[in-house]
Parts: structure tokens; sequence; C-alpha cells
């Protein structure tokens, strides 16, 4: 046999290693390259895989050896940069590696369709060109026109002339009897995305401030992360422009990662307008073919700049300058099932590989962020200020224990809203609880509606007058009448769909616009409504988190907080980061252009210490405070983490194991890694399945993960693990 003939591939299945095959007998070389996709006999199924690596043996006997059925690729798809992430994602994740490569691939090429997509391409044969040139235009006007037309053109693809000759389909079978045109299969690689749009439009000078920042952020060459650590209003954006100008400038592309609500229509048009480039967009609401040729074009350089959310971090790059992550902290780019990925440490992990700089922006940073300052690793390049005259808001609270609420609006805040409205000013109501009401209750019996397949209370929802579980989805009619004595039911709690409700009555002249997921489910819904804050035409809105980021609303002057203290006694150890993160965000909201905003809060805890903090210190005291907290109790980022989560239709399933789980970590004698549980989950049965978990902790990475690494290969061989669901979640952020 030649050299290098085995192939080592990675399969999209829940396997942690790669696979050995032999070349297809009629491949060329090329097409055997790491990063080229072959078909591969997989059981009884033909698999797209990937080629990771190359061998000249194999631990499997020849006899056992299979040959590829057909090389895919006529080139690499991933370059050695993209296959060490894959690979890098897959270790770190502790992760089969076939998944990993299937994040890094769009959708129809995971099901091994080309790379450029095939179409067919129209030609006149010799016969044809004769043809054309005689006496048709007379007998026969659509057929002399078709072969004029092909003439001209040399030739077109079918979607072209379905363009140009609407119709031509019916000429066809004709044409090619008499022999006059050809048909033939080729891929269409012509120009697929127009990015440069119009000339750019100059900015505003930089402040201070700013310069200062752009300064320290583009000083040096290489890999380095600088944490742009700005409040809302500093003019973060402004200093990203001036970034992406410059890398694009130089010939280099720039990714620019949002959270998921982030990728708004305001923000895509400014960076449009300003840099003269339409971004391209990659986010999880893309067709499969329009997500292949927003990857193609990443890949292949005609792309400077890509904006996308979490799963574009992955996109291949021909010619990488920069990596922005703005709102940095956000939990929208962490993966919460399958491939457990952190988007913005990937970004970091690309940026180092790849030595280039990487920008994190937020106005809120995370935790493990400024620890990464203080230890010298990340700079950190503050803006203080709001650029232009806008002022900090003022932040207040109120007590609920002196003022009671009516409809869950106490009587100040009805106060501050009436004044701010007949000053002309919008008002912003936040309440992070979709629906009418979070219960509903028997006044009979007392007898509460939960759901069925979890531990849960059913979320009353009034508009479409159903019961609705928001852990698994389940949905059932709303029946006045209790289930259990026939008693009348009533919703009890603040949902945004109630308050919506109670602010009518009170406000009844004010339009009210509500924006939360239930409202905003309409496509086109969600640009609809924003349009009508910004442009001041609603006076209220209420709504959930998703109002809270990176919206700019140019009235709105007052923010009210309805229910903030779930947050101030979370069981998870991130509850007040959180809590301080959007409470700050959403406070951003309010007074941006020339006056100053008003913040209120409810709170029946005012004499917590966190509103101390937060009122006298704002977020960067919280910050400090929590920091010196978890290095005390050596939660991360003094430690790092991983949980071992397994959910089963029999509780002692997922128990057993993870308690065998626990045997194999213990027998290992890693005393550096403290392993705690298992435990049922606070929420133990969701969905129908009983939940449990086994936490990891270490100071000691390295070993963290040889401990896991061994862990998950004993247990991927035991039996209960095909029965149960597990997963490993590697840094988490939710503890439960
Ligand atoms: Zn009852
Ligand atoms: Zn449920």
């Amino acid at each position: 046999m030649t050299e290098c003939c085995i192939l080592r591939v990675a399969v999209n299945a829940p396997l942690s290693q790669l696979f050995d095959y032999r070349p297809p007998p009629d491949a060329s070389p090329d097409a055997l390259r790491p990063g080229c996709r072959v078909s591969v006999p997989f059981g009884r199924r033909r698999e797209c895989a990937m080629i990771v690596e190359l061998g000249d043996s194999s631990e499997l006997p020849a006899t056992k050896l299979k040959f590829a059925h057909a090389a895919l690729d006529d080139e690499p798809l991933l370059n050695d940069a993209d296959l060490w992430l894959v690979r890098f994602v897959s270790d770190y994740y502790q992760h089969p590696i076939g998944e990993a490569v299937a994040a890094a691939l769009p959708a129809l090429l995971r099901q091994g369709k080309p790379l450029y997509p095939v179409v067919e391409h129209i030609s006149l044969t010799n016969e044809g060109a004769n043809a054309a040139a005689g006496e048709l235009t007379t007998k026969a006007p659509r057929q002399a026109a078709f072969l004029h037309r092909l003439r001209e053109r040399g030739g077109l693809t079918g979607a072209a002339l379905d363009d140009a000759m609407p119709g031509w389909k019916r000429l066809r079978k004709n044409l090619l009897a008499k022999g006059w045109i050809r048909i033939a299969e080729m891929q269409d690689t012509a120009g697929d995305i127009a990015c440069r749009t119009a000339t750019p439009q100059h900015g505003p000078a930089l402040n201070a401030d700013q310069s200062a920042a752009l300064q320290a952020i583009s000083n040096g060459a290489g890999f380095t992360v600088s944490l742009l650590d700005g409040v809302t209003g500093s003019g973060k954006t402004e200093v990203y422009l001036r970034l992406i100008d410059d890398a694009i400038r130089q010939g280099r592309q720039v990714l620019v990662l949002v959270p998921e609500i982030g990728l708004t229509p305001q923000f895509v048009a400014r960076l449009e307008l300003r840099l003269g480039i339409a971004p391209l967009l990659m986010h999880s609401g893309l067709g499969d073919n329009v997500r292949l040729a927003a990857w193609r074009a990443a890949r292949d350089g005609s792309a400077p700049l890509i904006l996308g959310t979490r799963s574009a971090v992955f996109v291949p790059l021909r010619n990488p300058g920069l990596i922005i992550v703005d709102e940095e902290h956000d939990s929208s780019f962490k993966q919460q099932e399958g491939l457990r990925y952190s988007a913005r440490d990937l970004a970091v992990a690309r940026g180092k590989k790849l030595d280039m700089p990487v920008v994190l922006g937020s106005a809120t940073p995370s935790l493990e962020s400024l620890q990464r300052c203080s230890e010298g690793h990340y700079r950190r390049v503050v803006l203080p200020v709001r650029a232009g005259k806008a002022v900090p808001p003022l932040l207040r609270l109120v007590d609920l224990a002196a003022h009671p609420v009516t409809d869950g609006l106490s009587a100040p805040i009805l106060a501050a809203m009436k004044r701010n409205l007949a000053d002309g000013g919008q008002v912003l109501v936040f309440l992070n609880r979709r629906g009418f009401a979070p219960t509903l209750i028997c006044q009979g019996c007392g007898a509460i509606a939960e759901c069925g397949r979890c531990d849960a209370r059913m979320t009353v929802h009034a508009g479409s007058n159903r019961l609705q579980c928001h852990h698994c989805g389940a949905v059932r009619a709303l029946d006045p009448k209790c289930g259990e004595c026939g008693g009348a039911v009533v919703p009890l709690g603040q949902g945004t769909e109630r308050l919506e409700e109670t602010l009518n009555a009170h406000f009844g002249d004010c339009r009210i616009v509500r924006i939360d997921s239930d409202s905003t489910r309409m496509k086109g819904s969600m640009d609809k409504a924003l349009a009508l804050a910004t442009a001041g035409e609603s006076q209220i809105l209420v709504g959930t988190q998703m109002l809270s980021k990176g919206h700019h609303f140019p009235n709105l002057t007052l923010v009210v907080v309805i229910n903030a203290d779930q947050g101030l006694f979370s069981t998870d150890f991130r509850g007040t980061e959180r809590l301080a993160q959007s409470l700050i965000q959403v406070a951003g909201r309010a007074g941006r252009e020339q006056r100053q905003g008003e913040v209120i809060i409810q709170t029946a805890f005012a004499a917590h210490p966190f509103w101390a903090e937060l009122l006298r210190g704002g977020y960067e005291r919280v910050a400090r405070a929590a920091l010196e907290e978890r290095e005390l109790c050596a939660w991360p980022p003094f430690s790092r983490l991983a949980l071992l989560r397994a959910a089963a239709a029999a509780k002692v399933d997922a128990h057993r194991f993870l308690d065998s789980a626990r045997r194999i970590a213990v027998a290992l004698h890693a005393d550096e890694v403290r392993i705690l549980g298992p435990v049922s989950a606070p929420m133990e049965r969701r969905a129908g399945r009983y939940r449990a978990q086994l936490l990891f902790q270490s100071r000691d990475r390295q070993l963290l993960h040889q401990v896991l690494h061994s862990v998950r290969s004993k247990l991927e061989r035991d039996p209960l693990s095909r029965r149960i669901r597990w997963s490993i979640d590697v840094d988490p952020i939710e503890l439960f």
C-alpha cells in the first residue's frame, strides 16, 4: 500500500474516537487531505465524515478496515487552524469530536452536499449556433429569441434563464431533441454575496477617553485580549468601528459576536452606514442555503465583516484580523445543550491560536474577565463617562415594607411614572417573567395547577387562555373550575401580560407596548415594537430582559424594576453578579440624551447589603465584593468547575450512574479535585425525567481535565450510559 493510506475521520455521532478507513480507490490525494469530507460506511448507514488526520497504520486488523465510499471535496473545507479549533473544543469540553466538527459546518455540508451549489448550465451546440443564425426568426420566434440569448451570453445557468426568459423550460425538451442545446452540471462559484455597499460616512470625532481606549487596544501586534469596560452610552461602538475599519483597511477580516438578541436592525444599519460594508450576518434564523453562502464568503475571504451570534465563533476566516465579543458577560454566549461551549472563551482561544487581537466589551464585565485583568492576562481599558452630555441615571429603591403594592405596583412607582409621563418622558417597566401570572390557585381547596411532567407550576397565559409550563413547553386549556373540588380558580402573582393590563387601567390614554418572547413571536413584530418605542410613539414599554439589552430609546427617562428580589437569594453563586448585570443593563436604557434618567427598584429587602453596594458603588463595587466572596469560597474564577448531569425516567438510574462516576473519580486519587454529590437537581423532575448531578471543582485545570477524561471514557463503556441522558458541562454558568 502507498504511504499515508489510512484516513482518520470524525463521524457525526456521540462517540469520542476517530474511525479508520482506507481511502476510496479512485480518489486523488488532494481530496484526501485533513479537512476534506468523505462518505463512509458506518454501521448499516452511509455517513458523511471529515478527515481529521492521516496515518500509515491502523490498530484495526487489515480485514476489518473498510474502504471509504467516495471523496466529497476537491480541497479541504477546514484548514489546519480550523481543525485545531475543532480538536480543542472536543478536548476542552469533553465532547465527541464528530459533534465538534458538526458545530463548525453549516447543515448542508454536514449532510454531504457540495461546497458550491451544483447548477444547470445551458449552452448552444454547433448545430444550435447555426440554427440561431438561420431563418428561425419568422417560423419560431420564441425559439429564435432563446437561441439568440444563449449565443449572446455564451450560455446561461437555469436560474439566470428563469429570470431572463420565464417559460424557457417548455422549449427545453424540443431543443435538446434537435441537438441544438446542451445542458451540463457545474459548480456555481459566481460571487455569492456583495458586501461593499456605499461610501462610508464619517463618524463623530472621538472624545479623549475613546481615543485613549483606541490607542491602548491597538497598541502592539499579534494576540492580545482587551476588556473594553464602558458604561452604557460611553461610546464603545465608536471604538469598535475604528478598530474594524483599521483591520479591514489592512485587508483583514473582522468577526463580531453579539448576544442572541443583539442583532438589531439598528446596530446592523449603523455598521453598514459607517463602514460602507454590509456585514455578513450569521445566526440561527438563516435558511440552509443562505447560511452556506455566508459560510463560503467568510471562508474564501470575500466578506470583510462577519456579524453573528454564538455559533459564528466557528466560522472559518481566510484573513483573520480581529474578533470582537460585544456584551461579553451575556449568558447567551454559552451553549446550554449538546456541545456546551462558551463562544467568548473560544474567541479568546482562537485569537491566541491565530495570533490576533481579541476585544471583549461590556458595561458589566463578567467576574471571570475582570479577574483575568487583575492577573495581567487581559488589559482593562475603561471608558468612564457617557459620551456627549448625558449623565448617569439616578438609582433609588422603593421599600415594599413601607409601601404596599396593588397589582404589583407601589404608590411611589405610580407617582414617578405620572410625573415622567406628564413631562413628555417615556417609561420602561421591567419584569423578568412572561405570561399573565406565575401561579393558578383554587380559592376553594388551595390546589395549585402544576405541570404533569415537571416539578413546576403552570404559568397562566390569559391572551391564549391557556396554562403553559415554561420548563418543558407543555400546554393545556385554562379551566375556570378547579379539577379537584370544582371551586373557582384565580391567577396569583404578576407576569408581563398582567402588568400590561394593570398599566392600561392606570394610564389608559398612553400607548403601551409589551416586548417579551410571547408578544414578539410573529416575524417582524419585534422590529415593529422597537420602532414604535424608539420613535417615542409608545409612552410605556413593558417587558422582560429582551428589552434590557442594546436598544437605544432616546426619549426614555424612567426605568421601573418591579421585582428584583429573586436574584438576591439565588442558590447559584452567580446570583448577585447576574442581578447586578441585569439591573445595570436595564438602567442603562434611561436618560441617554440630554436629560438625567431615573431608575426605581421595588424590593421587599431594602436592608440587604447588595443594595448598599449597588447604590453607592455601582457595578464596580458589587463586582469587587462578589470577587472577594468567591475567592474565600474558592468558586470560579478562583477555581474551575465541571458538572456531570444525568436524567432518567427512573430516579434510581440517574443516581446509580452518578454514583459510579463518583467511584471512578475517587479511585484516581486526584486529591486536588473536589467531588460534590451526587445530588438531585433542585427541580428534580423535568419533562418527565428525574435529574441529578455531580460537581467537580479544582484550582488545577489540567488535573480537572485529566479526571474528566478518565471518568468520561469509563462512563462511555457503562451500559447504563446508553439508557439515560447525561452530559458533561465544563465551566458551567448555571449550576442547577
Ligand atoms: Zn379546588
Ligand atoms: Zn413541564
